[in-house]
């Protein structure tokens, strides 16, 4: 299950798939505030890229981050034993009641955002991203697969730097959920 589109120079790739078995530059992680690992895609990239990338994420909290990652920002480690040969690690909005308002909505944007302005600060030019907020934090998976796709498609429109985004989403829901927001939005 795969379906490619260009955006200007760059490919915007939608697959099915695990995104710990990714060989993009980066992987995005949809972590929590304490950046210390947790279930999900979280629980995945720990699990599979070894501790070093918990070492370093807990750097990042002693010297940068003391109170946890605030959400819609993003930080960056080595990807441990993965593929890719960084990890970033971003923290998307919880939807208590399953609704992505506006507030929720433009911290979702800075997720997104964030994660792929620091690949660009990095010299990354593929990267990975996850479904954020979509699991645990119980965001709607069409609005957030919306938001998802027009922050980067808008970035890859703007920026002419990353060359390859791919959306490595988790089951056959997902994924059709995300094809069907992507022929709705104007690209
Ligand atoms: P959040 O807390 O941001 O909601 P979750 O990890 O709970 O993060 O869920 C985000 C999305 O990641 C969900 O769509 C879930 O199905 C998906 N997911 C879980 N494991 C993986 C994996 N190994 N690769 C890709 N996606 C995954």
């Amino acid at each position: 299950m795969e379906k490619i589109i260009n955006i200007d120079k760059a490919k915007l790739i939608l697959k099915k798939g695990d995104i710990t078995q990714e060989d993009t530059q980066a992987i995005v992680n949809a972590a929590n505030p304490t950046l210390l690992g947790g279930g999900g895609v979280d629980g995945a990239i720990h699990s599979k890229g070894g501790t070093q990338i918990l070492q370093e994420c807990k750097k990042i909290r002693e010297t940068l981050y003391p109170e946890g990652l605030p959400t819609g920002e993003a930080v960056i480690t080595t990807g441990g034993n993965l593929k890719a040969n960084y990890v970033i690690h971003t923290v998307g909005p919880i939807c208590e009641k399953g609704l992505l308002d506006k507030d929720k909505e433009n911290l979702l944007r800075k997720a997104y955002l964030n994660s792929l302005k620091l690949a660009k600060e990095k010299g990354i030019k593929t990267i990975a991203f996850p479904s954020i907020s979509t699991g645990a934090y119980r965001c709607p998976l069409n609005e957030s697969a919306k938001t998802a796709l027009k922050t980067v498609i808008e970035f890859l429109k703007k920026e002419n730097y990353i060359q390859e985004v791919r959306f490595v989403l988790f089951t056959d829901e997902i994924f059709k959920v995300y094809a069907k927001a992507l022929e709705e939005i104007d690209v």
